[in-house]
């Protein structure tokens, strides 16, 4: 009796599933650490001249790198989801596997090469 094959075997997800509760740490980690510099930013000082333009521009700044972080995480989740329903591995947009050194490379990556060339490029 031989079971349909999966596109990948049970090693390879223990290997990424372990791989992207990694970034997954790392990037909470990195949050975290941008959640103090926000809290040191935000601290007024004695006698404070503050310079707003400087200060608005900062905020937005860390406001837009906890949106990237937002967004990986997701990607994150969704990969996780992904290889909790055997659907990990595969391109979402053509449907074809994505290269396993693409995937070390990217582990939460949800498009093959040539998709996400052309995704890049056209915007
Ligand atoms: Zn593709």
């Amino acid at each position: 009796m031989s079971r349909p094959r999966r596109a990948f075997d049970i090693r390879l997800r223990d290997e990424f599933r372990r791989r992207l509760l990694e970034s997954r740490e790392t990037l909470l980690r990195a949050v975290k650490a941008t959640d103090e510099e926000i809290a040191e930013l935000e601290t007024p000082g004695p006698g404070d001249s503050v310079d707003r333009a400087a200060g608005s521009s900062v905020a937005a700044l860390v406001s837009r790198l906890a949106g990237q972080d937002k967004e990986q995480l997701d990607e994150i989740a969704a990969a996780l989801r992904r290889l909790g329903s055997g659907a990990y591995g595969k391109c979402v947009s053509c449907r074809e596997p994505i290269a396993l050194a693409r995937l070390r490379a990217v582990p939460a990556t949800r498009l093959c090469l040539s998709c996400q060339t052309a995704e890049e490029v056209t915007p």
